[in-house]
């Protein structure tokens, strides 16, 4: 398997030989498992060994499976979560109030990992004319039974060359939780300059490094997340294509992320440089490219896994009832970091459609509906999706459900 590994840098091709945290082996965070191959042993493992480029800086995964076997059916849906579509609608006023306001010519609007059209729907198509792309064509295909433009492939300079030459160039190109998970950072990249027009924008959310440092968040280090992003990084790679950030804000979303807005750099924008040195001050305080920062880390998690696995044990001795709310490719890391299977945790519950009757993956939890949460009066519930810990809680407490609620990330706490 190691031959498979790809050991050079995503952005600057350096060898890769720092490490930046071991989670042992898991499988595929998004490959849910069937009731018939649930057993299977095609069910494979890989390492989940994160590695640092001393020169550019990324944080990253090597490469161990072909990305096309990751995302072409892919059981990730945008739209279930109500804080997220909170948080789509909320950009696509405030950028077409702040950008597009006084435009008299049509916009063109490109979504990069469109997923069902979560975002898209929310631009008035008298005023855009928007284009999704999303290479699961599971996913692409209920976005266009909605009646957003899709197509599924994709997006690299060469999808980018083609779509320049069939429709033109684009004025505003969105990629929200994408550009950490392309494998071809570079190219990515790359693609988002060749579709940008002259004096075209784009805005790029990703979750920060320097949170999933400073508040543990191990758990979103998955194979499919290829590349854990700093605004010294992401400098890096867009000096070498003629991009530019040109503002970053602050988000609470996924844990802590940053939008950047990103132009070509003769782009006329006027560049706020405050925002910008301000987190690029925050990460080289908070020492986030330090190997003793990586070590301390590694050890806090190694620490957080026993006492949660303690606790299980614990709570299973005594006769308690747990199980888990959400089946989110985060908790599969945890999960499996932890060693933990249906022996601890009865079954797990999500809303959507798509992970209901499926079974999580390496951990071969059963994934049900949660109104069984209901009926079955767990004694703990355990909740994966930790982001979103404010919405889940209110919602189950007006279900009247009375259990205590686990969430492992920072640190283990109990809250009734
Ligand atoms: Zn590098």
């Amino acid at each position: 398997m190691d031959k498979m590994v790809r050991c050079n840098c995503r952005i600057c091709n350096n060898k890769l030989i720092s490490q930046f945290l071991d989670l042992g082996y898991s499988p595929l965070a998004n490959s849910y498992l069937t009731k018939k191959n649930k057993d299977s042993l095609k069910n494979k493992n890989f390492p989940l060994k994160v590695y640092f480029c001393e020169i550019c800086k990324l944080v990253q995964l090597p490469e161990h499976e072909n990305p096309k076997n990751i995302f072409s059916n892919y059981d990730y849906l945008s739209s279930p979560s109500i804080s997220w579509l909170n948080h789509s609608k909320k950009y696509v006023l405030q950028t077409t109030n702040k950008f597009f306001n006084k435009s008299k010519k049509k916009i063109k609007v490109c979504e990069l990992a469109s997923n069902d059209g979560y975002l898209l729907q929310y631009f008035d198509k008298k005023k855009y004319e928007i284009l999704g792309i999303e290479p699961a064509k599971n996913i692409a295909k209920l976005a266009i039974k909605k009646n957003i433009p899709t197509i599924s492939k994709f997006f690299g300079s060469k999808l980018a060359k083609n779509l320049k030459i069939k429709k033109g160039s684009y004025d505003l190109i969105i990629g929200n939780n994408v550009f950490a998970h392309v494998p071809n950072i570079r190219d990515f990249a790359k693609g988002i300059y060749i579709l940008l027009s002259k004096n075209g924008f784009a805005t790029l959310e990703f979750p920060h490094l320097l949170n999933l440092i400073r508040y543990k968040q191990f758990d979103t280090i998955y194979h499919e997340h290829f590349s854990y992003l700093s605004i010294k990084s992401i400098n890096f790679l867009f000096k070498k294509l003629n991009l530019q950030i040109f503002d970053i804000k602050k988000l609470n979303t996924h844990g802590g992320s940053l939008r950047i807005y990103v132009k070509k750099k003769s782009a006329n924008f006027v560049i706020n440089r405050k925002s910008i040195n301000k987190i690029l001050k925050e990460e080289n305080k908070a020492k986030i490219f330090s190997k003793n920062t990586f070590q301390k880390l590694q050890n806090s998690i190694d620490k957080n896994k026993e006492l949660f696995v303690n606790l299980l044990i614990k709570l299973k001795l005594q006769n308690k009832k747990v199980v888990a709310y959400g089946a989110p490719a985060k908790g599969n890391t945890f999960l499996n970091f932890c060693s933990v299977d249906q022996n601890l945790i009865d079954f797990t519950v999500d809303r959507a459609n798509t992970k209901i009757g499926k079974f999580l993956p390496g951990s071969k939890i059963p994934i049900f509906h949660p109104d069984k949460l209901v009926s079955y009066r767990p004694d703990y519930i355990i909740i994966l999706p930790w982001n979103l810990r404010k919405e889940i809680i209110s919602q189950l407490k007006k279900k009247g459900i009375k259990s205590k609620f686990i969430t492992c990330i920072p640190n283990l706490k109990i809250t009734n």
